[in-house]
């Protein structure tokens, strides 16, 4: 999985996985890194982070620094604009699983 497509893909998938988050609660950088390892992702915080900082940045996220036991905890949720995003993304994923997953008898 180390090819440039192979990587620019996955992130992809992490970044969509990030935002269906988003929509349902709030969620920290360590939640979310947790949550990418039990579907089998290995997303370290040199990767987590600067995405998270990405999506903020393009305002598909929104960020609220909360002060939990004595520490700050930066928490994340979906914009609006990132709901649309996610959308379009939804959509684009059901066609193409039915495209590219669905047994055929042809391709033709
Ligand atoms: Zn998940």
């Amino acid at each position: 999985m180390e090819t440039k497509i192979a990587r620019r893909i996955l992130l992809g998938f992490i970044e969509v996985h990030v935002l269906h988050h988003a929509a349902q609660a709030p969620f920290y950088g360590s939640w979310m890194m947790a949550e990418l390892m039990e579907h089998g992702y290995q997303v370290g915080p040199s990767i987590m982070y600067p995405l998270l900082r990405s999506l903020e940045e393009q305002g598909l996220l929104h960020r609220e620094d909360r002060l939990e036991d004595g520490k700050i905890r930066k928490y994340y949720e979906i914009t609006s604009r990132g709901q649309e995003v996610l959308g379009d993304a939804k959509r684009q994923l059901a066609e193409l699983t039915k495209e590219i997953l669905t047994p055929r008898e042809t391709n033709r």
